[in-house]
Parts: structure tokens; sequence; C-alpha cells
């Protein structure tokens, strides 16, 4: 099916089409790993594991889909200077190797996402490579040099910037996000990794060693200029790696549309030549009572705070899976409840699909509910208009008044559904678990009965009976089954 998505750089649906036949190569912006992620970053990654899943099942695309980890920035080498708050106890001892200490730090974190992004089914087998910035150091090294040598950087302090004047001079600046280009500053430069539309000025490629950070060594026009790269250098680096000039799109929060994304543009096109990619995908915020999530402001949960408040990370993929991706997702806990029901809703649908059918059961048109819904989807990624008419579906079409093979064909698209949504589970339901009461109650029986005191043992056989079970005795154990 044609796939169309929102173009941040033409502002209008596209038709999308992939450069090489049948692939999709595409770049979605990691996490800084100074810290847990928070739930608002989590939709940023949960959005672009939805495109990766539409283009794959629905436009029947391969895709190869990479994800960065930022390991290097101001953020991770402040969370890992000593002293800091954001050092944890399981990444060891602080050694006096800032590089060292930086590692440990962020492998934790990265780890922690990792974990994360497992929770919410952002599956590790569909990403081709998570590449880790401090892996790429001598490629984005390449990359200033090559700015250099083409006329758009210069050596200032024992840092090295972007020409913004020179770029300008040649190429538009500004392509994701108007900017008022009369307030250009000419030869004011900033350091910041993340800084505001009215600060436009030359931004750092690379930056100048401090005492106590880490560092890597670069050779640049016969000096020596220990540092790190910007954060803006790290993207354009692996996408050049990973995936090749062009590639088809590019995804991440509407924040990184200035600087990141323009400053990402303006690198790779003035050190390598190319325009990086055709397709900028970005993703509205998640909010809390009308504002973004953010950890400066102070309104954020975690995943990990949800878990422990006892919430399935499934029902927070399907509440955010249900709101459209341009749109602000406004989180609230009667939110995530009402996707919980929902979610629950459709997987005692599934069950009641495996169940015999009656031999009068009805025959439904399921390829047209199919078109009907993947066509939703098709137009950019519309999941309120898919998962309606999804769920009007089975209002009006109850599992059990299904005849046997719409049933199979129900239950076969529900599965292929569930290669985009990832939140139900095809198969029969599960026989019941065993609640741990019970098998506590019935291990005790047990090892009664091996000391032979068999009056004690009947007695909590009758009270694990009165409870709905009963218990099976073998020759070297015992099986609980539901009376
Ligand atoms: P960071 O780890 O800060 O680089 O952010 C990772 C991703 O989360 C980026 O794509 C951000 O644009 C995105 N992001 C940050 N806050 C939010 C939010 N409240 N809602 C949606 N996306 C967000
Ligand atoms: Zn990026």
């Amino acid at each position: 099916m044609q796939i169309e998505l929102f173009n941040t750089l033409t502002r209008r649906i596209d038709p999308f089409e992939p450069l090489r036949d049948g692939e999709v190569r595409m770049y979605t912006c990691g996490p800084t790993v100074y810290d847990y992620a928070h739930i608002g970053n989590m939709r940023a990654f949960l959005c672009a594991d939805l495109l990766q899943r539409v283009l794959r099942v629905v436009g029947g695309y391969e895709v190869r889909w990479v994800m960065n980890i930022t390991d290097i920035d101001d953020k991770t080498i402040r969370g890992s200077a000593p002293g800091s708050p954001l050092w944890r106890p399981e990444m060891g001892e602080q050694t006096d190797d800032p590089r060292e200490n930086l590692r440990r730090y962020t492998s934790f974190y990265e780890q922690a996402f990792l974990e994360d992004i497992e929770r919410l089914h952002i599956r590790r087998r569909d990403l081709s490579a998570m590449p880790r910035a401090t892996e790429y150091i001598p490629q984005m090294q390449d990359l200033v040099r090559r700015i250099v040598e083409r006329g758009f950087g210069y050596i200032a302090g024992n840092s090295v910037y972007f020409d913004l004047s020179a770029w300008q001079a040649v190429a538009p600046y500004g392509r994701l996000l108007p900017i008022d280009l009369a307030s250009i500053k000419p030869g004011a430069r900033i350091d910041a990794d993340q800084y505001e539309r009215q600060e436009v000025t030359d931004f750092v490629l690379w930056k100048a060693w401090k005492p106590g950070e880490p560092y890597w060594d670069f050779e640049l026009q016969g000096r020596q200029l220990p540092g790190r790269p910007g954060w803006h250098l790290e993207c354009s680096t692996m996408e050049h790696e990973l995936l090749g000039l062009p590639f088809d799109i590019h995804t991440g929060g509407i924040d990184l549309r200035f600087p990141h994304h323009e400053n990402e543009i303006a690198q790779s096109m003035a050190g390598y030549g190319v325009d990086p990619t055709r397709f900028w995908v970005h993703n509205e915020f998640l909010e809390v009572e009308g504002q973004k999530m953010s950890k400066s402001l102070g309104n954020f949960f975690t995943l990990r705070d949800l878990l422990k408040q006892g919430i399935d990370p499934l029902d927070i993929r399907f509440a955010m899976l249900g709101a459209h991706y341009r749109s602000p997702f406004n989180f609230t806990f009667a939110g995530i409840e009402a996707a919980r029901g929902a979610r629950k809703r459709v997987q005692e649908y599934i069950y009641a699909l495996h169940e015999p059918a009656p031999d009068d059961g009805i025959h439904v048109d399921v390829a047209a509910v199919r078109e009907r819904i993947f066509s939703h989807l098709a137009h950019d990624l519309h999941t309120p208009k898919a998962f309606a008419e999804f769920f009007s579906f089975l209002n009006a079409t109850p599992a059990t008044a299904l005849s046997a093979e719409s049933r199979r064909e129900v239950l076969h698209f529900i599965s292929e559904l569930n290669q985009i949504v990832d939140v139900w589970d095809i198969a029969p339901r599960p026989p019941e678990e065993i609640p741990e009461e019970i098998r506590r109650l019935a291990e005790q029986r047990w090892q009664l009965r091996l000391q032979r005191r068999y009056a004690e043992a009947d007695a909590l056989r009758y009270q694990i009976q009165q409870a709905g079970y009963t218990i099976k005795d073998l020759r070297d154990g015992y099986i609980i089954e539901r009376l």
C-alpha cells in the first residue's frame, strides 16, 4: 500500500518512496544516556517504532533502522563528573580517568534504556544498529576536517565552529523551521549543545577540552585540539557511516527541528556535499496539564516510576499509539486506565475467536476491514482513525457470532495488526495461573507427607480444595489443578 507522510521539509503530506527499491533506511535520534529516560522521550521512540512497523507491515518494505546512543555531550559529561548526584553505586567507584568514568556512567543508563524499550515492545531485533557516539570519534573528526577544508568551519580558542555566514552565502539555513536570518550575529559563537532560535549563531563542531573532562586527541591544520565532538556532529557522522547518504527518513521529537536537525543538514551538506535525507518526520510532545513533559520542568515520570505503581508498560504503549503522532499526547492516569480496558477487550475478543464456532456462524468481509484500517495507517500513521475503525468492527461483530472460517480470517488479520501494535497475545487463553498462596500450601503439604505427618497433610489438602484446587500426587512430586 502507498505510504504517505507529513514531511517537515515540505510542510505537507507527501507520498513516500524509498531511494532504493524495497528498502527503507531510517535514522532516529536516540537517547542521551545521562539519566533514566522519561515517558515523554519514550513517546519519540514509540512514534519511530510505529513508523518503521507501518513501513514493514503496510508498506511491505524492508527497513534498516538505526537509532544512536548519545554517550558524549554536555549532560553526560556533567553527570559523570566527580560528585555528580546522578552517579550511582552500581556504576562502581569513580576512577581518575574521566573517559572511563563516562563509559561506566553512560553504559549504566544505556542498559536501563534498553530494558525500558524492551518493556515497551520496541524490539532490539528491529534495530539494525544502535551506534554509540564514542565509537565513531575518528569519523567525526573526519567530518570536521571536511567542513573546514571546504571553507565552512574554523578554529577559535581550540574549538572548531561551523561558519554560518559562509554557509548562508551558498545554501539556505532554516529549512525545517523558518529562522529570522537578520538575527544572526556575525562572528558570534555558541558552545552549548542545546540552544534557542533567538541564539542562532556559529555552532560548535568540536569542543576544546577543559580540565577534568574526557577528551580525544585531534590534529587539525597542524594544531593539537584535544576535545570532543559537538552533539549535532555526532548524528551527521553516524548516519553517513551506518546508512549512507542520502537516506530515506529521519525522525525525532519536534524540539529537535532546531537547532539539532537544522545543523545536521548544514553539516552533512557542507562536509559530505549531500543533503542527508528527504523525509523529516517529527513527533509532537507528550504533555502533562498542557506542558511538555521534561526534566527541567520537573513534571516527568520515568517508565520505572509507572511500573512501581503497577502499570503495565503495554497499556502505556497502547495509549500512546492511540494518539496521532503529530498531536500532543496528554498524559493522565485515567487515559492509561482507559487504554487498559480497551486493550483487554481486544484480548478477550481474541480468546473468544479460539473457541469452537456455532454451525450457523456468520461470515464477515475481513479483507474490506483490513483495507480500511491499513489505509488509515498508510495515510500519515493515522492510528486514531485506524483504532476507531477497528473497535467499531469489534463492536458490530461479536466473536461468538462468527463462523469458523471468519474466525480464522479475523484472527489472521488481528495478528497482522499486532505486528504493528504489538500489545496482544494471539494464542488461545493460557491455562489459569495457580495463585501463590495455593502453591505454598501444596508445597507445605508435600513436605508434611514426606515426613509422614499424614493427618496434617490431609488437612491442608482439604483447605486447598475449599479454595477450588486439587492436588494429584505423583511418585516424586505433585501437580495442582483447578477443580
Ligand atoms: P533526549 O534524550 O533528550 O535527546 O531526547 C530523546 C527524544 O525525546 C528526542 O527525540 C526528543 O525530541 C524527545 N522528547 C523529549 N521530550 C519529549 C516529550 N515531552 N514528548 C515527546 N518527545 C520528547
Ligand atoms: Zn540526532
